[in-house]
């Protein structure tokens, strides 16, 4: 028995593995591999719609919000969003809440004016910026709304003065309810809380396309993805094929209100957990900790190693934290079982008994 806390790509339903397995030898009694069918076949159509319609669903979207399965992890929509909304003389603001917003912030420069609203970098990232003002005449405001690397999360959806909201949900997306129709435009690679990774879901607004003034390489274009259903070229069948699955356990467990109830419980006991072991912190404000990945670190970082090795000796992999934070992040996606998380706390607790 192993338990899987890495960050991305992440654990994945067992019961969706084995049916993905089952597939890749033999999808739906056809005799034929998921990944030697065309595109274009009603096996694939039919996955590719099902798993549309579950996002549609799930997300609760009005009529005015498209749902594409695109190439390219979230760093592509880091370009690709700018390029479709911003014109050159235009200003998008961008709120820089960790690693992730950074980088989103240096491609978005490539294409128009960019002003940061708000920044945590004094503080290393580690709470989340909430008040600051965004000028009425900004393009869209751009968040994350989770920070896998640091380990904050926003709690709720930040004020935008009227602007046009774009977040990147990339490793919070399906894990809590949230008015997802708020948004203009929603990113997220599949990698962390929704599939395998090589597909990203992208929801959009599509009043707010086709206000550019440049010119858009077809591939790049929102536009023609809607327009062919996601099937502009050949799509990432199998991980399309992996979402859809994935979606259909969450809707079958009852949805996202249900999943996050799932969550609420998995995090407060982590945390409550973390709180009460004198040798473990946390370095993040407690009311921006993140419910998706729990970042924490050791009072004496020269017993970080020993615990590191524990850890490994109990199977549970993918406690490290990110190699620009250091100590440990504890990915709790929805997959992660709370009797995973148990397993963790039992053995902070047994190490911290061991040095006290
Ligand atoms: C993992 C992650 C990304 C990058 O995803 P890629 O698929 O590697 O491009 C971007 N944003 C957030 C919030 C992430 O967690």
């Amino acid at each position: 028995m192993v338990h899987n806390f890495n960050a991305g790509p992440g654990i994945l339903p067992q019961a969706v593995l084995e049916q993905a397995a089952r597939a890749i030898l033999n999808i739906d009694d056809t005799g034929l591999s998921i990944l030697e069918i065309g595109h274009r076949t009603p096996l694939f159509e039919g996955i590719l719609h099902k798993a549309v319609s579950l996002v549609k669903e799930l997300m609760n979207l009005d009529a005015d919000h498209e749902v594409l399965f695109l190439h390219g992890g979230a760093s592509t929509q880091f370009m690709q969003v700018p390029m479709n909304l911003l014109n050159t003389n235009e200003t998008a603001a961008y709120i820089d809440n960790g690693i992730w917003g950074s980088k989103a912030i240096k491609e978005a420069k490539l294409f128009g004016n960019v002003d940061v609203v708000a920044s945590s970098a004094d503080k290393n990232h580690t709470y989340i910026t909430k008040t600051f003002s965004v000028p009425h005449n900004a393009k869209y405001l751009h968040y994350t709304t989770n920070n896998t690397v640091e380990g904050t999360q926003w709690q709720h959806i930040p004020e935008s003065n009227g602007v046009s909201l774009v977040a990147d949900m990339s490793s919070d997306i399906f894990s809590r309810e949230l008015n997802f129709n708020a948004f203009d435009l929603i990113y997220a690679g599949a990698q962390k809380n929704m599939g395998a990774a090589g597909v990203n879901l992208l929801v959009v607004n599509k009043n707010i396309l086709g206000k550019v003034d440049r010119k858009l390489p077809t591939i790049m274009d929102y536009r023609n993805h809607i327009a062919n259903g996601s099937m502009l070229n050949t799509p990432p069948v199998f991980a399309i094929y992996v979402s859809m699955l994935t979606l259909q356990w969450l809707k079958d467990l009852g949805g996202v209100k249900v999943m996050e109830a799932i969550n609420d419980e998995k995090a407060s006991f982590f945390y409550d957990t973390l709180d009460s072991l004198p040798q473990f912190t946390g370095p993040v404000a407690r009311e921006d900790r993140s419910k998706m990945n729990a970042v924490f670190v050791m009072k004496d970082p020269g017993l970080e190693k020993l615990f590191i090795d524990y850890c490994k000796s109990l199977n549970l992999y993918g406690i490290k934290g990110h190699r620009s934070v250091g100590g440990f992040r504890v990915s709790l996606y929805n997959a992660l079982p709370l009797s995973s998380v148990q397993v963790v706390c039992d053995a902070m607790k047994a190490f911290a008994s061991q040095h006290g």
